[in-house]
């Protein structure tokens, strides 16, 4: 099968569509430069074209065309994915949602909205039209788009309230559009949401999502500083579990990154300092500090109710990938991992502290997790070679600390490392040619690949170095 570029490019010329080499090649990157074993097989990826469809008819003439040119697709929202997910590792078109950002319908608990909105943006009108907000978003709030965060991401800010993307009731409804020769659109509910909600825009292009809408609060962030890494995690294990507190997120970070890294906030946090990071909503401000006035090594250094001051970045903006942004910013070799520390997080966080040092200074995410209390971790690494890195991931796993590797772009090594049969299934039937993000999902290559074989999945069709 040989792309028929020019005669898509033809078909397509009625729509905004971007074929200079500088942007496409700019429009083909995301977030993936965080891991150095991305970067080095990635780095050099682009696609031939853009196209920035206004409507889902202008997406589905869009499929139409690649399809019958056999030109692959790779959905754009606003490129800030960390695992390459939005990258072309065969050329073709990236399908950039950019122009539809439409707010179609608020209610008492639900939004409608075009893929490609911003989430802030979201927000900013289901807060002025009915005083309710989005109950989960990630911390890239300000830049990413909600179809990339259905697509993508998993959770975020909002997850100590009402767990990841994945639970029920945290989707609505998704519409997609098909890869055929005729493009049809699907609306998806209940569990079947699930065929196409972390899939990587792998089986339809989604162009409208109804999302749950929880009250808008004022949110007050609190930095909470401890001398000792366990005292940290256990006040925030204890926060995590006041059932009566309405916590937006909450986030613990060790020495020395907070103070190294939070430089906006640096003059608030002292050498040495381990930092909590809670967001409260003003009304549970003061149920807040009486639970941190119970944790004798708490000391609160910040409250943005009281110290906030122009320039500030809002606490979630330190949080979850944020932490690793502005350790990278400062010292460019750091990188991270995902980790879940499952049974006692507060002790499994320490003996990896003890583990490791500060070759991986913690960070863990505290959040609900199929209805319990867990810890998400974040920890970033302070990146020597590609063996080292594994080793580290391997060592957790052996110290029973699942990873959720962050080093690869496929679905299935990121997440369970085992294929999505549901996934695959929807695939065949919405994508019969495979041209939609190839490479992304190894079931749909390779249905016998071994995953216990370890390594790295390296898409035979991904564009050679040149
Ligand atoms: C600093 C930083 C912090 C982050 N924090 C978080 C966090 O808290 N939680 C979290 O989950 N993630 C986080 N991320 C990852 C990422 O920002 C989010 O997942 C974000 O929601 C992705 O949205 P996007 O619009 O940038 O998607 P993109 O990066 O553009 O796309 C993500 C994936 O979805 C696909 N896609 C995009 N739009 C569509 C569509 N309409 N239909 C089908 N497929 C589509 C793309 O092909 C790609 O595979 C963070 C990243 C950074 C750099």
């Amino acid at each position: 099968m040989t792309a028929d570029i020019a005669g898509c490019k033809a078909a397509l010329a009625h729509l905004d569509l971007d074929d200079n080499p500088a942007t496409v090649r700019q429009k083909s990157r995301d977030f993936f430069w965080y891991s150095p074993p991305l970067k080095a097989r990635m780095d050099h990826l682009t696609a031939d074209f853009v196209v920035a469809p206004k409507s889902e008819a202008e997406v589905v003439a869009a499929l139409a065309a690649a399809y019958a040119h056999d030109v692959p697709v790779t959905t754009r929202g606003a490129g800030t994915g960390n695992y390459g997910q939005a990258m072309p590792l065969s050329g073709g078109m990236i399908l950039h949602t950019k122009a539809m950002t439409a707010v179609k319908e608020i209610g008492p608990g639900r939004v409608r909205v075009e893929a490609g909105a911003i989430i802030a943006d979201v927000d900013r009108e289901t807060r002025a039209q009915s005083g309710q907000e989005l109950r989960l978003h990630p911390s890239t709030y300000h830049t990413a788009s909600i179809g990339g965060f259905i697509a993508g991401g998993s959770g975020g800010v909002g997850s100590i309230r009402w767990g990841g993307l994945r639970d029920a009731g945290n989707i609505l409804k998704l519409r997609l559009v098909t890869m055929e020769a005729e493009p049809r659109v699907i609306e998806l509910t209940g569990d079947a949401i699930h065929k196409a909600s972390h899939a990587y825009g792998v089986n339809g292009i989604i162009t409208e999502v109804e999302m749950p809408l929880a009250p808008a609060y004022e949110w007050i962030d609190l930095l909470v500083g401890f001398d000792a890494w366990e005292d940290a995690n256990r006040y925030a294990s204890d926060m995590a579990h006041q059932d009566g507190l309405l916590l937006k997120e909450l986030a613990t970070v060790a020495a020395p990154a907070p103070h190294a890294y939070f430089l906006r906030h640096k003059p608030f946090i002292p050498e040495g300092a381990h930092v909590a990071i809670a967001t409260v909503a003003d009304h549970a401000l003061d149920a807040a500090l009486a639970v941190t006035a119970r944790h004798k090594a708490a000391r609160v250094l910040f409250r943005s109710d009281r110290d906030w001051t122009e320039g500030l970045p809002p606490g979630f903006e330190l949080a979850w990938n944020h932490t690793t942004l502005r350790a990278l910013r400062v010292d460019p070799k750091i990188t991270y991992l995902q980790v879940l520390y499952a049974g006692d997080p507060v002790a499994k966080l320490s003996e990896m502290q003890r583990l490791f040092g500060d070759e991986v200074p913690g960070h863990a995410e505290w959040v609900r997790f199929n209805g319990a209390v867990v810890a998400m971790g974040l920890p970033l690494v302070r990146y020597t070679t590609e063996a080292r890195l594994e080793e580290i991931m391997a060592l957790h796993e052996a110290h029973g600390c699942p990873i959720f590797n962050p080093h690869r772009y496929t679905l299935e090594e990121g997440g369970m490392k085992q294929s999505d049969p549901v996934q695959l299934a929807f695939k065949r039937e919405t994508d019969p040619k495979g041209l939609l993000n190839p490479g992304k999902m190894i079931a749909w290559d390779d249905p016998d690949y071994d995953f216990d074989k370890g390594g790295f999945y390296l898409f035979p069709g991904m564009t050679a170095v040149e």
